[in-house]
């Protein structure tokens, strides 16, 4: 039976989420699988083919049967479909490994290969919040401040680098940042940099509620919930944190749209979709001050397909004629 089903797999840091649809769009079938947090990049491969072959199950078919499988993955993509250097993801520092061409192999389906921030941005531009809009900056707070570019409808991939909107510099000279620069938005903003000042603050004897939050919930982190909730109850250190946060993203987000000049930023990520839109409308007040076009503001959106846009937008490549011009990896017997 020919259901001209896809396959899209979001293969973030902490959890693989992976969705079956049909030509709709229409979710028929998902999973999700925690990321191995050991082994390497064989190990996280097989957890992939896993969550897709649960995702098919649960839309009564196999991924052999589907007509394509998009990956959306960290780190640089090559031509040829492989991943090089995925920090978040166990001994892939440094290293290539083959993604597409292995998963091809196990699934016996077409398999494509994309960056995880601009496939969200690609499910978010064709199906999602920026749906109206011609050009889109996809703005991902989370770990990290990723971004996405869509201009005149078509992805900008510069020469594969494009989009590190969380590297944009709001202050020369500034903190430093889990890239190893000073004064990147990311710095100010991501919730690893975010995590990293809450401990040194509270070394110097800053008092907080993060940490006990955090014990509380059994979390190894201070998870986006974690700092939702410590804003909820006026959490001094985390309003302080968080304020300087939506300045430097204010003022990292209102750059990019003086280079750009897009139609609409759409701000997703663990962060962003967790503080929802009244941090949407915090952000848009922080971007203002440093707008050069400031009587004619892009729109500033919620992302709208939350948890599952990674994968939406992966699975968009699977698409015999994929909309947009996103560099994919296509085999010649299509
Ligand atoms: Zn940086």
């Amino acid at each position: 039976m020919a259901r001209n089903l896809r396959g899209g797999i979001d293969l973030g840091g902490t959890k693989i989420e992976a969705v079956v649809v049909d030509s709709g769009n229409t979710v028929l079938g998902s999973a999700r699988r925690p990321t191995p947090t050991e082994g390497g990049p064989p190990d996280v491969a097989r957890a992939v083919a896993d969550a897709i072959t649960d995702a098919a199950t649960a839309a009564e078919t196999t991924p052999g049967q589907l007509i394509g499988v998009g990956i959306g993955s960290p780190g640089t993509i090559e031509r040829t479909g492989a991943v090089t250097n995925a920090l978040n993801l166990p001994a892939w520092a440094g290293e290539t490994y083959p993604l597409r061409a292995t998963l091809k192999r196990w699934l016996r389906t077409e398999v494509f290969v994309g960056n995880d921030v601009q496939v969200a941005t690609e499910g978010e531009f064709h199906l999602g919040a920026g749906r109206r809009y011609n050009s889109l900056l996809g703005v991902f707070w989370g770990t990290g401040v990723g971004g996405g570019i869509v201009l005149d409808g078509k992805s900008w991939l510069g020469r594969g680098g494009s989009g590190e909107i969380g590297h944009m510099v709001v202050k020369l000279g500034g903190r430093r940042c889990p890239c190893g620069r000073r004064g990147c938005m990311e710095a100010y903003a991501g919730r690893a940099a975010l995590e990293r000042r809450a401990r040194r603050r509270v070394k110097k004897g800053a008092k907080t509620d993060l940490f006990k939050l955090m014990a509380k919930h059994h979390h190894p982190r201070l998870t986006s919930s974690i700092w939702f909730a410590a804003l909820k109850k006026g959490d001094k250190l985390a309003v302080e944190l968080i304020d300087e946060a939506v300045e430097a993203l204010g003022a990292g987000i209102a750059s990019a749209v003086n280079l750009l000049d897009v139609e609409a930023v759409v701000i997703g990520g663990g962060l962003g979709v967790r503080f929802g839109a009244p941090m949407v409308e915090r952000i848009t007040k922080a971007m203002h001050p440093h707008l050069f076009k400031d009587d004619t503001p892009p729109a500033v959106v919620s992302a709208a397909l939350g948890d599952a846009g990674g994968a939406l937008g992966a699975a968009l490549m699977a698409l015999p004629r994929h909309p947009s011009s996103m560099q994919v990896v296509r085999s010649t017997r299509r």
